[in-house]
């Protein structure tokens, strides 16, 4: 029997109803929540993502400001607009877009951010947090894995689950809330030598390494679930030698979803169920703020 295709469209438009009810509650008692976009230099792709949060933003009731920058800002100037937005009660959520010019040290910018508005959750603090099972705000991805995940009917407790990819937005994030869900858990990463051996064994297979098909039939057990977060582009021909660019996963779904209990398609899987968690998560940093624990 072909996978259940878990679909992040539809599990995303599930989600918007109580988003926006959550923003409204808190815009009624606490005024609005507003989210302030950084972006450095005039890279179209990054323009466009920009964009497509401001629409995201206002489809939720948030509001959101983008601040753009030239290429040549300085980094000390960086931090001082991120300090700026840190100590502005108005503005709840910070994002600052990737990736920044060379000589700004990005780690630090992106650490610089108060946990409190870092509505990525990529901050040390809300890492820390994470690690004692009690995230202020946890990585957006992370989070759209695990919605798809619970989607999928899994029964993580005791699964055997292997996490292709250690970044720390993502796979790390997801190893250990397998972890803390009783999962055992394999991590994989470059230096595994025989990365079949270890994938072939998973009831739950999450791959986020960014290697077009890295997963073919051969790495999946039958009836696993298979959550694809990957994104990439590759160049395709047709029949007449005509190219054409794609946006695919780390897994080849036409080969795995014959053999898989349930996958996600990339386009339509983890992506945007990502963009709707970073709402979520502008939301739920608004409301915490109201009872900051540091
Ligand atoms: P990343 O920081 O580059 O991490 C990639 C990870 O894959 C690293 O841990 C690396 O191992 C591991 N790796 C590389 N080659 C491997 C191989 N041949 N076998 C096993 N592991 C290998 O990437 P990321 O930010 O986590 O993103 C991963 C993918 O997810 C990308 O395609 C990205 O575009 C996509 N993504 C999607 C969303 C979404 O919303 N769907 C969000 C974020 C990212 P080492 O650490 O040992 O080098």
């Amino acid at each position: 029997m072909p996978a259940r295709i878990l679909d992040g469209r539809a599990a995303a438009a599930d989600q918007r109803n109580s988003i926006s009810a959550a923003v409204a509650h808190h815009t009624t008692h606490h005024g609005p929540i507003r989210l302030c976009s950084l972006l450095v230099g005039s890279d179209e792709a990054g323009l466009l993502y920009a964009k497509s949060q401001h629409h995201r933003c206002l489809q939720v009731g948030i509001q959101h400001e983008l601040l753009q920058f030239d290429n040549s800002i300085g980094e000390r100037q960086l931090l001082a607009e991120i300090d700026r937005l840190n100590a502005n009660p108005l503005t709840t959520g910070i994002m600052l877009h990737m990736p920044l010019p060379e000589h700004i040290d990005a780690a630090r910018a992106q650490y610089r951010i108060d946990p409190y508005k870092d509505v990525e959750g990529v901050s040390p603090a809300n890492i820390g947090w994470l690690f004692y099972g009690e995230p202020i705000i946890a990585p957006c991805t992370a989070l759209a894995a695990i919605e798809l995940i619970k989607r999928s009917g899994l029964e993580l407790r005791g699964a055997e689950a292997v996490v292709v990819g250690q970044s720390r937005i993502v796979g790390r994030p997801l190893s250990l809330y397998l972890n803390m869900q009783m999962a055992t858990v394999t991590s994989c990463h470059i230096a595994t030598r025989d990365l079949a051996a270890h994938t072939r064994n998973a009831d739950l297979l999450i791959v986020a390494v960014g290697k077009p098909h890295l997963i073919g039939p051969d790495h999946v057990k039958p009836g696993a679930v298979v959550i694809d977060v990957g994104i990439n582009k590759i160049t395709i021909k047709d029949d007449a030698g005509n190219e054409s660019r794609k946006t695919v996963g780390d897994v080849d779904f036409d080969a795995v979803a014959p053999i898989a209990g349930a996958i996600t398609p990339v386009p339509g899987g983890v992506g945007p169920l990502t963009v709707m968690m970073l709402m979520r998560n502008v939301a739920e940093a608004a409301r915490k703020q109201l009872d900051r624990k540091l």
